[in-house]
């Protein structure tokens, strides 16, 4: 497997299957991270784009974030991840962020991308959803760009980081939440015990027990251990209604 990094301009061999885009590295590993490993697993090409470096973070550096998440992508099996570099805590939708993403997304030309939901605390969350779509859309227009071949995604999910929203579907994670929250912990300068603030922020244990608290709430709505919410705007539609899961009763 072809492992790039670094630079989110770097061209790629094969297109990606699936492609998240988030506002900040660790935010995949606390939302969606469990079913890229799935994914990844039944043998697709996934990878993530992360907006920010995280330079506004109290903690590390943002040269060290991106650091860590290479190692948190190599646990989640990515084919491929980038960072943008994008101002932390100012995402802005322009028109040369919009364009900008949409290169990449016409680049990497992911099937299906993921986006954080809508709504949320972190202004960069609900920011990095508007880019991201009207990214896809522009990235889908023959005329934008005639140098690069248009590409417009299939699918587009939301995933979120809060319990508080109903999703359209949920993804069994139970096999991979371990390996998800290993990914997470990657980053040792937010999570490590040492790391500087530590008495600001929540340790470990208590970051487990809220991340386990969160997808066994979602796991048991599907009927299964550990789950991952998404939202989908469209309706899904359904093939073979004898196959449909969890049981009724
Ligand atoms: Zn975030």
């Amino acid at each position: 497997m072809r492992w790039q990094l670094e630079f989110a301009s770097a061209s790629v061999d094969r297109p990606l299957d699936i492609l998240a885009i988030a506002a900040h590295p660790d935010d995949v590993e606390q939302t969606c991270g469990g079913t890229l490993i799935r994914m990844a697993e039944a043998g697709y090409r996934t990878g993530v784009l992360d907006l920010t470096a995280g330079d506004m973070g109290t903690r590390g550096t943002p040269e060290r974030r991106v650091e860590e998440s290479h190692e948190a992508g190599r646990r989640m099996k990515l084919a491929w991840r980038g960072n943008m570099y994008w101002p932390d805590a100012r995402l802005e939708n322009t028109t040369t962020a919009r364009m900008t993403l949409a290169g990449e997304i016409r680049n990497l030309k992911p099937r299906v991308v993921i986006l954080p939901y809508w709504t949320g605390r972190h202004p960069d969350h609900y920011r990095a959803c508007e880019i991201g779509y009207e990214a896809c859309f522009l990235a889908g227009l023959k005329k934008l760009d005639e140098t690069t071949e248009p590409h417009r995604p299939q699918k587009i999910l939301y995933s979120s980081l809060y319990a508080n929203i109903a999703p359209s579907f949920v993804v069994d994670i139970s096999a991979q939440f371990e390996r998800r929250m290993e990914a997470l912990f990657a980053y040792t300068s937010q999570y490590g015990a040492g790391s500087e603030g530590a008495d600001l922020f929540p340790d470990r244990a208590e970051i487990e027990e809220r991340l386990a608290a969160i997808a066994r709430f979602y796991g048991n709505l599907a009927g299964v251990k550990y789950g991952e919410p998404f939202v989908i705007k469209e309706t899904m539609r359904v093939d073979d209604i004898v196959a449909l899961a969890p049981r009724s009763l």
